[in-house]
Formats: structure tokens, sequence, C-alpha cells
């Protein structure tokens, strides 16, 4: 079986939650199988090598699930990007639109280092307004966003034309 026709098995779709017409991705059965996480990291990774990054930045909180063994598994630094007011010290903010209201999200500048490359990662990609965030951090500093890496992609939202629009060197992989 493809590693897809796994995910797809493994990951469950759960309506109406946390709301009303929201089809949840529930990822928390794969968490708790070690042997596709294994292949989903080691795909990533392939990935990773190809776009040649110096770090690798994972979204609050899912993109940590798959960042931190991604980062250890290429010998590459973790950054956390966080919601607002997580992190201690100088960080570079940038807010963007959620279906009702903003949200914010944070890297601490000594995180982020003019001219290296860095991969972003996260569990999945729906609107692309919390990546193209984060992605705008790395911008902002001077940093190259080489790459984003997603476990599940939402199609129907396109939330890819909203990272190439920003980034349009960056590659975009989703498993
Ligand atoms: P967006 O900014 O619209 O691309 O939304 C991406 C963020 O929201 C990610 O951090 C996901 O964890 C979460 N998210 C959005 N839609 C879903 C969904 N259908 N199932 C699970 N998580 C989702």
């Amino acid at each position: 079986m493809s590693l897809q026709s796994e995910l797809l098995t493994i990951i469950k779709d759960v309506p109406d939650f946390p709301k009303q017409g929201v089809i949840f991705k529930d990822i928390n059965p794969l968490l708790r199988d070690p042997l596709v996480m294994k292949k989903v990291i080691s795909q990533m990774a392939d990935y990773a090598r190809l776009i040649n990054i110096q770090h690798i930045i994972g979204i609050e909180s899912r993109g940590f699930f798959f960042g931190i063994p991604l980062a250890l598994e290429l010998n590459l630094p973790f950054i956390a990007a966080r919601k607002k007011g997580k992190l201690p010290g100088s960080v570079i903010s940038e807010s963007y639109a959620l279906e009702y209201g903003t949200d914010c999200i944070e890297i601490q500048s000594s995180a982020l280092k003019k001219g290296d490359r860095y991969l972003i990662i996260d569990d999945v990609i729906a609107t692309g307004g919390t990546a193209s965030a984060t992605a705008k951090i790395v911008n902002k500093s001077g940093a190259i966003v080489a790459g984003f890496s997603f476990l599940i992609e939402l199609t129907f939202l396109n939330g890819k034309d909203l990272l190439l629009k920003d980034n349009e060197n960056a590659q975009i992989q989703s498993l």
C-alpha cells in the first residue's frame, strides 16, 4: 500500500468538529502508529534534502509533531512559530485573518538568520493563512522561505495559491 493510501485510511474525518460545518482531520491515530509516522518523516526528509534548507519552523501546535522529528532526522535546528504572547524576548509577529476576527503568530528574532533557507511545516493547509503569515515573518527578517511541507492539503480551499503569491520560488509538499 502507498503511504498516501495508508494516510487516507489512518487519518479520520470528524464532521462538525470543533464547530458546525468543519470536517476536522484527526491525525491522532497517525501519532499512535510509529511505523507510519516513520514513513511520513522519511518522505518529508527526502523532500527537505532536495530543497537544501538550514532550519525547520513548526507551526503551533500540530506542526511540532512533524517538525521536531524531521529536524532530528536531518540534524537541523527546530524553531517554534507560536501564537501571540508565548515566546519571551524579541519576536517578529504577523497577524492574519480568520473566518471571524484575527490571530497572530510569532517567531523569536534570534532564530531568524538573514540569507538562510527555512522550511515551514504544519499538519494541515486549509486557506493557507497561517502558513502565509509564518512565511511573512521569515521574509521580514531577510531569511528565505525555501519550502513548505504539510501532511494534508485541503485542495478545494486553494491555500497553495496564497503561499505562492508571496513566495514564488518556494516548493510545496503535501503528503
Ligand atoms: P489555514 O490557516 O486556513 O490554512 O488553517 C491551517 C491551520 O488550521 C493548521 O494549523 C491546521 O492545524 C488547522 N486546520 C484547518 N483546517 C483544519 C481541518 N479541517 N482539520 C484539522 N485542522 C485544520
